[in-house]
Parts: structure tokens; sequence; C-alpha cells
């Protein structure tokens, strides 16, 4: 019997490894990485360093430990660094910069468009004064909620920061989003920072991991922190090569999901008394604003459709390289189902 296909919205995390992947990962070469001799690890991190055009990179078990191993390889104890109120690396890692690198997080409102304000930014900078933390690093988000920062923005962003002696870092666990977007090489989105995270296992299709990209100077830091952080791996390249399938297969589609975000978007947009937020700047998300007795319900309705969303007033749902188009259909005809039929 043929198993019903599941349609998962929750996130772009929930993506299973193809066949071919899998084929790529169990033959891949192996060694002990923290020998530094796992040959598809080095390749994975040369690849990542080419693509993000920096010195080098650095494989790492997932995005909030990259994000982490960058906040310490850039900052001291007693540092601290700006960050956006909703950020990943601030609000989303379990205040691991506070908890486990001394480091003190100085969150900011986003702006609608995903970015820190560089006056605000400017005003946040604390003076040179026993009484304060050294303001050290600014942490960008690209995409914010799925949302693409403005081409010229890091550039900007980058020029305050190099003027003001601050480092820049960039949660960029899907940049390749942004860039597929706004068909620029990734690189015009990366080169400006410095340091840059990158998440295989989402979008990207891989199982596992991510990569920090930096100077050389940085990388080793980040090594040495990740191995104090329990995060040295031996036969990595088993998963590597996951990682590396992705570069090499999954950044060019991630347009597919761009569309078929933009497809359900305009499908919920029809049906009366939805309000669904989407924009020219969005990549792979759709957010929806329900009243509280249809997101008590909704949920469970849908799961009788084998589609899956996560609970609340405020729907995320996110495309992928396992959602395809009569996916997106499937599931605009169930909203309307809902918001009419059952109604
Ligand atoms: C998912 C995500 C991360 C890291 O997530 P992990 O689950 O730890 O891999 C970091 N930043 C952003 C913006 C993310 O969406």
């Amino acid at each position: 019997m043929a198993s019903v296909k599941t349609i998962d919205w929750r996130s772009d995390t929930v993506t299973r490894p193809c066949k071919a992947m899998r084929a790529a990962m169990a033959v891949a070469e192996v060694g002990d990485d923290v020998y530094g001799e796992d040959p598809t690890v080095n390749r994975l991190e040369a690849l990542a360093a080419e693509t993000a055009g920096t010195e080098a990179a650095l494989f790492a078990a997932s995005g909030a430990q990259s994000n982490l191993l960058a906040l310490m390889a850039h900052c001291q104890r007693g540092d601290e660094y700006i960050v956006g109120q909703q950020a990943h690396a601030y609000r989303f890692e379990g205040g691991g910069a506070a908890v486990l690198g001394s480091i003190q997080p100085q969150p900011l409102d986003f702006e609608p468009d995903g970015t820190l304000s560089l006056e605000r930014i400017a005003g946040a900078i604390k003076p040179d004064d026993v009484h304060f933390a050294r303001t050290t690093l600014v942490c960008l988000e690209n995409t914010h909620n799925g949302l693409a920062l403005p081409p010229d923005y890091l550039e900007r962003a980058a020029q305050f920061c190099r003027e003001r002696g601050l480092r820049l870092h960039l949660d960029g666990a899907r940049v390749f989003n942004a860039a597929v977007l706004q068909r620029t090489p990734v690189a015009n989105l990366t080169r400006h920072c410095d340091s840059i995270s990158i998440c295989l296992s989402k979008g990207l299709g891989a199982p596992v991991g991510s990569v920090l990209c930096g100077d050389r100077a940085l990388i080793a830091r980040a090594r040495r922190w990740r191995k104090v952080l329990g995060g040295g791996m031996r036969q990595a390249g088993i998963l590597a090569a996951g990682g590396i399938y992705a570069l090499e297969n999954n950044i060019e589609r991630l347009a597919d999901d761009h569309d078929n975000a933009a497809f359900l978007a305009r499908g919920l947009g029809r049906i009366p008394g939805l309000r669904v937020d989407f924009c020219p700047a969005q990549t792979n998300m759709v957010f929806v604003d329900l009243e509280a007795d249809d997101a008590a319900r909704l949920p469970d309705f849908l799961k009788t459709r084998n589609i899956v969303i996560s609970d609340g007033q405020r729907l995320r749902l996110v495309a992928h390289l396992d959602i395809d188009r009569q996916d997106a259909e499937t599931t605009v005809q169930a909203f309307a189902d809902f918001f009419t039929a059952t109604k």
C-alpha cells in the first residue's frame, strides 16, 4: 500500500536526504577530523570557503553551534554583541553566548525589512568606560523571517562596522535563499562580513550541519572552541558528504521553494478573511494571522488532510524541497475548505 504523503510546513529543517545524497554519504572517504584528516570534511570546508569568498571554513554540528563559535571567536569575556531582539543568535539559542561565552547581548528591535538600523546601532555602542561591557561585534541575520536583506544594506553595515572598529557576523542560516532570490552570487552577500554561519540542514536538504566561514585566524580560534564545546567529531565525512551534495545540487532549486511560497501566499490571500503577509523580498516563508478560535482548530483539521502546521495565531508556513506545487495546491484547497465549508 502506498503511504500517504505528509505535507509539513513547519520548517525547512524537516527535509530528508534524497537517495543520491544518501548514496554520496554512504561512500564518503573518511578520516579522523580532529586530526584534520577527514578528506571529505576538508573538501566541504574548502568548498564552503570558496563559495562564501572567505579564506577558511569550519564544519559545525548545527547552526546554533556555528553562531556560538563565531561569537566566542570574536569576543572575550566581558564583551558585548549587538543583535536583533528576535534574532536566532540571541533569542533562540538558549542564551549560549552569555551562558558559555560570558558575552553580553545588546538586543535591538529589527526594522520591518529585517535590517538593524545603523543609527540605532550607533546609539547602542558603549563608550570606553569601566561601567560598560565592551561593544565588539554586530550580528545580522539574512534571511530574517524569510526576508532577504536589501542588497546595499550589508555593504553599508560593513562600512559602518569598519569605521567604528566593530566586527560583523552574519547569521546566514538561509543566506542562499537571499542570493537565489536576488540572483546574485552568495559571495556578494557574505564578503562584507568577518564571519558567516550557513545552515546545510535547512532548505539545502542535508541531514546535519552548518559551516562557519571567515579568515584563517578566526576559524582557528573557532576550531579550538568547537573542541571545547564537544563538537570535535571524528569520521564526520559521512555527514560532510551530505553537505557537499547540498552545495553542489540544491542551491538553484531554492527558486522552486520561493515560487511555491508565492503560490501559497496568492492562494491563501484569495480566501476571505485570511490576512496573509508576503512581499517581494520574501523567500520561502508565508505568514498568516488567524483569529484565536480558528488558530485553535485549524491544525487538527489540516492533520486530517495530512498537512502539518505549527500552532499559534501567527502561522509561519515554510516551503522546502519536500513540498511541490501539487502539495501547495492541496494546502490552499484545505485552507479554503476550512474557512468556508466548516464555518
Ligand atoms: C535554524 C537557524 C539557526 C540554527 O539552527 P540549528 O537548528 O541550530 O541548526 C540559526 N539562525 C537562524 C536564523 C536559523 O533559522
